[in-house]
Protein backbone atom coordinates (compact mmCIF):
# COMPACT_ATOMS: atom_id res chain seq x y z
CA UNK A 1 0.00 0.00 0.00
CA UNK A 2 1.26 3.25 -0.69
CA UNK A 3 0.43 6.59 1.17
CA UNK A 4 0.38 10.31 -0.56
CA UNK A 5 -0.92 13.17 0.92
CA UNK A 6 -1.43 16.89 -0.03
CA UNK A 7 -1.99 20.05 2.57
CA UNK A 8 -4.65 21.91 1.25
CA UNK A 9 -6.55 25.17 2.87
CA UNK A 10 -10.12 25.85 2.88
CA UNK A 11 -11.69 28.88 2.13
CA UNK A 12 -15.14 29.87 4.00
CA UNK A 13 -18.31 31.40 1.88
CA UNK A 14 -19.07 33.69 4.38
CA UNK A 15 -16.99 35.04 6.51
CA UNK A 16 -17.73 32.51 9.54
CA UNK A 17 -17.75 33.59 13.29
CA UNK A 18 -17.71 31.34 16.03
CA UNK A 19 -17.79 31.73 19.82
CA UNK A 20 -13.74 32.77 20.05
CA UNK A 21 -13.55 34.92 17.50
CA UNK A 22 -13.50 35.10 13.28
CA UNK A 23 -12.84 31.98 11.53
CA UNK A 24 -11.34 32.60 8.00
CA UNK A 25 -9.92 29.52 6.68
CA UNK A 26 -9.18 26.00 8.11
CA UNK A 27 -6.02 24.02 7.12
CA UNK A 28 -6.58 19.98 5.49
CA UNK A 29 -4.63 17.71 4.25
CA UNK A 30 -6.03 14.95 1.58
CA UNK A 31 -4.58 11.80 2.03
CA UNK A 32 -4.26 8.96 -0.87
CA UNK A 33 -3.76 5.17 -0.31
CA UNK A 34 -2.76 3.21 -3.23
CA UNK A 35 -3.50 -0.87 -3.72
CA UNK A 36 -4.04 -2.92 -6.24
CA UNK A 37 -4.54 0.04 -8.86
CA UNK A 38 -7.29 1.22 -6.58
CA UNK A 39 -7.08 4.71 -4.80
CA UNK A 40 -8.46 5.07 -1.38
CA UNK A 41 -9.04 8.81 -0.51
CA UNK A 42 -9.19 10.34 2.80
CA UNK A 43 -9.36 13.82 5.03
CA UNK A 44 -7.83 15.27 8.07
CA UNK A 45 -9.08 18.75 9.25
CA UNK A 46 -7.72 20.63 11.25
CA UNK A 47 -9.32 23.80 13.08
CA UNK A 48 -6.96 25.76 14.60
CA UNK A 49 -8.36 25.43 18.32
CA UNK A 50 -7.53 21.67 18.37
CA UNK A 51 -3.86 21.52 18.38
CA UNK A 52 -3.32 19.74 15.08
CA UNK A 53 -1.79 21.30 12.00
CA UNK A 54 0.04 20.43 7.96
CA UNK A 55 2.93 20.07 9.79
CA UNK A 56 1.49 17.78 12.83
CA UNK A 57 0.15 15.42 10.57
CA UNK A 58 2.49 15.42 8.04
CA UNK A 59 4.88 13.89 10.44
CA UNK A 60 2.41 11.57 12.08
CA UNK A 61 2.07 10.44 8.21
CA UNK A 62 5.53 10.06 7.42
CA UNK A 63 6.00 8.27 10.38
CA UNK A 64 2.70 5.35 9.40
CA UNK A 65 4.57 5.07 5.69
CA UNK A 66 6.26 1.69 7.07
CA UNK A 67 3.22 0.26 8.43
CA UNK A 68 1.26 0.95 5.86
CA UNK A 69 3.71 -0.10 2.76
CA UNK A 70 3.35 -3.63 4.77
CA UNK A 71 -0.46 -3.85 4.32
CA UNK A 72 -1.88 -5.89 1.24
CA UNK A 73 -5.44 -6.81 0.66
CA UNK A 74 -7.01 -8.54 1.90
CA UNK A 75 -7.05 -6.40 5.84
CA UNK A 76 -9.05 -6.04 8.48
CA UNK A 77 -9.19 -2.28 8.92
CA UNK A 78 -10.06 -2.64 12.70
CA UNK A 79 -6.41 -4.18 13.16
CA UNK A 80 -4.86 -1.62 10.88
CA UNK A 81 -6.10 1.06 13.35
CA UNK A 82 -5.17 -0.38 16.29
CA UNK A 83 -1.26 -0.41 14.79
CA UNK A 84 -1.83 3.18 13.85
CA UNK A 85 -3.42 4.41 16.80
CA UNK A 86 -0.30 3.17 18.69
CA UNK A 87 1.93 4.44 16.99
CA UNK A 88 1.50 8.17 18.73
CA UNK A 89 -0.83 9.53 21.33
CA UNK A 90 -3.74 12.14 20.16
CA UNK A 91 -3.43 13.02 16.43
CA UNK A 92 -6.56 12.23 16.09
CA UNK A 93 -7.32 14.09 12.61
CA UNK A 94 -3.99 12.76 10.99
CA UNK A 95 -5.58 9.18 11.78
CA UNK A 96 -8.89 9.95 10.72
CA UNK A 97 -7.72 10.58 7.38
CA UNK A 98 -5.90 7.05 7.31
CA UNK A 99 -9.07 5.61 8.82
CA UNK A 100 -11.05 7.33 6.20
CA UNK A 101 -8.51 6.34 2.90
CA UNK A 102 -8.69 2.40 4.50
CA UNK A 103 -12.21 2.22 4.46
CA UNK A 104 -12.53 3.73 0.86
CA UNK A 105 -10.41 1.23 -0.76
CA UNK A 106 -11.46 -1.66 1.33
CA UNK A 107 -15.17 -1.00 -0.21
CA UNK A 108 -13.50 0.03 -3.72
CA UNK A 109 -11.87 -3.46 -3.45
CA UNK A 110 -15.10 -5.68 -2.25
CA UNK A 111 -17.48 -3.07 -4.95
CA UNK A 112 -19.67 -1.99 -1.51
CA UNK A 113 -20.56 1.19 0.05
CA UNK A 114 -18.80 1.67 3.19
CA UNK A 115 -22.19 1.82 4.85
CA UNK A 116 -22.62 -1.53 3.95
CA UNK A 117 -20.07 -2.84 6.57
CA UNK A 118 -21.98 -1.26 9.10
CA UNK A 119 -25.68 -2.57 8.02
CA UNK A 120 -26.38 1.53 7.80
CA UNK A 121 -29.43 1.13 5.32
CA UNK A 122 -29.30 4.07 2.66
CA UNK A 123 -32.78 5.00 2.85
CA UNK A 124 -32.75 5.99 6.28
CA UNK A 125 -30.97 9.11 6.28
CA UNK A 126 -31.61 12.26 9.02
CA UNK A 127 -31.54 15.38 7.56
CA UNK A 128 -28.69 17.52 8.22
CA UNK A 129 -28.70 21.25 10.07
CA UNK A 130 -27.50 24.07 8.87
CA UNK A 131 -25.35 26.12 10.43
CA UNK A 132 -25.87 29.94 11.69
CA UNK A 133 -22.90 31.70 13.12
CA UNK A 134 -23.23 34.58 15.70
CA UNK A 135 -24.04 37.59 13.85
CA UNK A 136 -25.73 40.73 12.87
CA UNK A 137 -29.86 40.50 12.72
CA UNK A 138 -29.51 41.30 9.12
CA UNK A 139 -26.70 38.70 8.14
CA UNK A 140 -28.89 35.78 9.78
CA UNK A 141 -32.54 36.92 8.60
CA UNK A 142 -29.94 36.37 4.77
CA UNK A 143 -28.96 33.18 6.00
CA UNK A 144 -31.87 31.84 7.09
CA UNK A 145 -33.32 32.68 3.44
CA UNK A 146 -30.58 31.03 1.70
CA UNK A 147 -31.01 28.03 3.81
CA UNK A 148 -34.31 27.99 3.11
CA UNK A 149 -35.13 24.25 2.01
CA UNK A 150 -33.23 23.14 4.93
CA UNK A 151 -35.73 21.47 7.36
CA UNK A 152 -33.33 22.16 10.48
CA UNK A 153 -31.32 24.74 11.84
CA UNK A 154 -27.94 24.61 13.83
CA UNK A 155 -27.37 28.10 15.82
CA UNK A 156 -24.23 28.61 17.66
CA UNK A 157 -24.38 30.71 20.94
CA UNK A 158 -21.66 32.39 23.35
CA UNK A 159 -23.23 33.26 26.37
CA UNK A 160 -23.99 36.74 25.36
CA UNK A 161 -26.16 37.52 22.82
CA UNK A 162 -27.74 33.96 22.71
CA UNK A 163 -31.75 35.45 23.62
CA UNK A 164 -31.17 38.02 20.29
CA UNK A 165 -30.05 35.92 18.20
CA UNK A 166 -33.17 33.31 18.61
CA UNK A 167 -35.35 35.72 18.79
CA UNK A 168 -33.78 37.93 15.46
CA UNK A 169 -34.48 33.63 14.48
CA UNK A 170 -37.91 33.59 15.30
CA UNK A 171 -38.86 36.91 13.43
CA UNK A 172 -38.53 34.72 10.62
CA UNK A 173 -38.88 31.46 11.00
CA UNK A 174 -40.49 28.97 13.00
CA UNK A 175 -37.85 25.65 12.19
CA UNK A 176 -36.81 23.45 14.53
CA UNK A 177 -33.44 24.74 15.87
CA UNK A 178 -30.70 22.13 17.60
CA UNK A 179 -28.30 24.59 19.98
CA UNK A 180 -24.95 24.50 20.79
CA UNK A 181 -23.10 26.65 23.37
CA UNK A 182 -19.55 25.49 22.72
CA UNK A 183 -18.78 25.51 26.53
CA UNK A 184 -20.14 29.28 26.60
CA UNK A 185 -22.73 29.30 29.39
CA UNK A 186 -20.38 30.44 32.37
CA UNK A 187 -22.75 28.59 35.46
CA UNK A 188 -25.12 25.52 35.80
CA UNK A 189 -27.31 28.35 36.85
CA UNK A 190 -27.01 30.51 34.28
CA UNK A 191 -27.44 27.40 31.79
CA UNK A 192 -31.05 26.39 33.43
CA UNK A 193 -32.47 29.93 32.90
CA UNK A 194 -31.59 29.25 29.24
CA UNK A 195 -32.10 25.92 28.65
CA UNK A 196 -35.98 26.81 30.19
CA UNK A 197 -36.16 29.87 27.91
CA UNK A 198 -34.65 28.08 25.32
CA UNK A 199 -37.12 25.08 25.64
CA UNK A 200 -40.39 27.39 25.19
CA UNK A 201 -38.69 28.46 21.23
CA UNK A 202 -39.14 24.72 19.56
CA UNK A 203 -35.65 24.10 20.36
CA UNK A 204 -34.50 20.16 19.74
CA UNK A 205 -31.49 19.91 21.87
CA UNK A 206 -28.84 22.10 23.50
CA UNK A 207 -25.27 20.70 22.95
CA UNK A 208 -22.22 20.92 25.16
CA UNK A 209 -23.84 24.02 27.67
CA UNK A 210 -21.03 23.90 30.15
CA UNK A 211 -17.30 23.69 30.19
CA UNK A 212 -16.10 20.22 28.82
CA UNK A 213 -14.61 19.18 32.33
CA UNK A 214 -17.36 20.29 34.57
CA UNK A 215 -19.22 16.97 34.80
CA UNK A 216 -20.47 17.80 38.13
CA UNK A 217 -22.77 20.81 36.41
CA UNK A 218 -23.18 18.77 33.49
CA UNK A 219 -24.62 16.10 35.95
CA UNK A 220 -26.84 18.92 37.67
CA UNK A 221 -28.35 20.06 34.71
CA UNK A 222 -29.26 16.71 33.28
CA UNK A 223 -31.13 16.23 36.34
CA UNK A 224 -33.45 18.85 35.62
CA UNK A 225 -32.93 20.28 31.87
CA UNK A 226 -36.33 20.28 29.97
CA UNK A 227 -34.32 19.80 26.94
CA UNK A 228 -32.16 17.01 25.59
CA UNK A 229 -28.49 17.98 26.33
CA UNK A 230 -25.39 16.29 24.34
CA UNK A 231 -22.22 16.14 24.92
CA UNK A 232 -19.58 17.26 22.00
CA UNK A 233 -16.12 18.78 23.39
CA UNK A 234 -16.65 16.46 26.42
CA UNK A 235 -16.64 13.17 24.16
CA UNK A 236 -13.81 12.81 21.89
CA UNK A 237 -13.48 9.13 21.67
CA UNK A 238 -15.37 5.68 22.54
CA UNK A 239 -13.25 5.56 26.04
CA UNK A 240 -14.97 8.81 27.07
CA UNK A 241 -18.49 7.85 27.03
CA UNK A 242 -17.72 5.58 29.79
CA UNK A 243 -17.47 8.99 31.81
CA UNK A 244 -20.41 11.44 30.77
CA UNK A 245 -22.90 8.43 30.06
CA UNK A 246 -24.97 9.63 33.10
CA UNK A 247 -24.83 13.54 32.56
CA UNK A 248 -25.85 13.63 28.85
CA UNK A 249 -28.79 12.35 26.86
CA UNK A 250 -26.77 11.95 23.70
CA UNK A 251 -23.46 12.56 21.86
CA UNK A 252 -21.76 14.11 19.51
CA UNK A 253 -19.39 11.95 17.22
CA UNK A 254 -16.78 13.82 14.63
CA UNK A 255 -14.47 11.17 12.69
CA UNK A 256 -11.80 13.86 13.63
CA UNK A 257 -12.36 13.51 17.10
CA UNK A 258 -12.60 10.02 17.06
CA UNK A 259 -9.64 8.31 14.99
CA UNK A 260 -12.31 7.64 11.78
CA UNK A 261 -15.49 5.86 10.60
CA UNK A 262 -14.16 2.74 12.95
CA UNK A 263 -14.28 4.23 16.30
CA UNK A 264 -17.34 6.35 15.39
CA UNK A 265 -19.32 3.17 14.78
CA UNK A 266 -17.83 1.38 17.87
CA UNK A 267 -19.17 4.67 20.01
CA UNK A 268 -22.35 4.41 17.89
CA UNK A 269 -22.78 0.60 19.36
CA UNK A 270 -21.81 1.72 22.49
CA UNK A 271 -24.46 4.68 22.89
CA UNK A 272 -27.49 2.57 21.96
CA UNK A 273 -26.39 0.18 24.49
CA UNK A 274 -26.67 2.83 26.80
CA UNK A 275 -29.57 4.77 25.42
CA UNK A 276 -27.77 7.62 24.41
CA UNK A 277 -28.89 9.70 21.16
CA UNK A 278 -26.69 10.17 18.20
CA UNK A 279 -25.39 13.17 16.34
CA UNK A 280 -23.05 12.74 13.81
CA UNK A 281 -21.09 15.90 13.15
CA UNK A 282 -18.03 17.34 11.25
CA UNK A 283 -15.18 20.12 11.68
CA UNK A 284 -14.78 22.19 8.60
CA UNK A 285 -14.14 19.48 6.09
CA UNK A 286 -14.32 18.71 2.19
CA UNK A 287 -17.47 16.25 0.86
CA UNK A 288 -14.35 13.37 1.41
CA UNK A 289 -14.63 13.34 4.97
CA UNK A 290 -17.98 14.17 5.05
CA UNK A 291 -19.59 12.23 2.98
CA UNK A 292 -17.45 9.10 4.87
CA UNK A 293 -19.34 10.14 8.02
CA UNK A 294 -22.53 10.12 6.05
CA UNK A 295 -21.78 6.85 5.38
CA UNK A 296 -22.88 5.83 9.27
CA UNK A 297 -25.29 8.56 9.33
CA UNK A 298 -28.35 6.20 9.01
CA UNK A 299 -27.37 4.17 12.17
CA UNK A 300 -27.39 7.89 14.11
CA UNK A 301 -30.06 9.91 15.34
CA UNK A 302 -29.53 13.21 14.21
CA UNK A 303 -26.86 15.03 11.29
CA UNK A 304 -24.67 17.96 11.54
CA UNK A 305 -22.86 17.68 8.09
CA UNK A 306 -23.17 20.79 6.50
CA UNK A 307 -19.54 21.54 6.41
CA UNK A 308 -19.24 21.45 2.38
CA UNK A 309 -21.94 23.95 1.75
CA UNK A 310 -19.91 26.48 4.20
CA UNK A 311 -16.51 26.19 1.86
CA UNK A 312 -15.69 27.69 -1.36
CA UNK A 313 -12.81 25.21 -2.75
CA UNK A 314 -14.77 21.72 -2.35
CA UNK A 315 -12.43 19.23 -3.41
CA UNK A 316 -14.89 16.55 -3.98
CA UNK A 317 -18.20 15.47 -4.98
CA UNK A 318 -20.01 13.00 -2.80
CA UNK A 319 -22.49 13.20 -0.41
CA UNK A 320 -26.07 15.02 -1.50
CA UNK A 321 -28.96 16.67 -0.19
CA UNK A 322 -32.60 16.75 -0.64
CA UNK A 323 -34.18 19.80 1.03
CA UNK A 324 -31.75 19.06 3.84
CA UNK A 325 -32.11 15.08 4.25
CA UNK A 326 -28.80 13.59 3.36
CA UNK A 327 -28.55 11.08 -0.08
CA UNK A 328 -26.11 8.35 -0.16
CA UNK A 329 -25.03 7.60 -3.65
CA UNK A 330 -24.01 4.01 -4.36
CA UNK A 331 -20.42 4.16 -5.53
CA UNK A 332 -18.07 1.95 -3.74
CA UNK A 333 -16.08 2.73 -0.82
CA UNK A 334 -16.89 6.22 0.70
CA UNK A 335 -18.80 7.47 -2.20
CA UNK A 336 -16.51 10.27 -3.26
CA UNK A 337 -15.01 11.51 -6.78
CA UNK A 338 -11.96 14.14 -6.37
CA UNK A 339 -13.19 17.64 -8.80
CA UNK A 340 -9.78 18.98 -8.41
CA UNK A 341 -6.40 17.82 -6.74
CA UNK A 342 -3.21 19.80 -7.15
MG1 LIG B 1 -20.38 21.46 19.01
Amino acid sequence: MKLTFTPHTLTFIHPFKIAHGVRTSTPIMIVMLQADGLIGYGEASMPPYLGENHETVSVFLQRSVSLLETIEFPFEIRDVMKMIDELAPGNTAAKASIDIALHDLYGKYNKIPCREMYNAQKDNTPYTTFTLGIDSAEVIRTKIKEAETFKVLKVKLNGVEDKMMIDVIRSVTNKPIAVDINQGWKTKEQAIEMIEWLHSKNVLFVEQAMPKEDTESAYWLYKRSPLPLYADESVQRLIDIENIKECYHGINIKLMKCTGMYEASQMIKKARELKLKILIGCMSETSCAVSAAAQLTPLCDHADLDGPLLIKNDLFKGIGFDNGKIILNDLPGIGVNPVVID
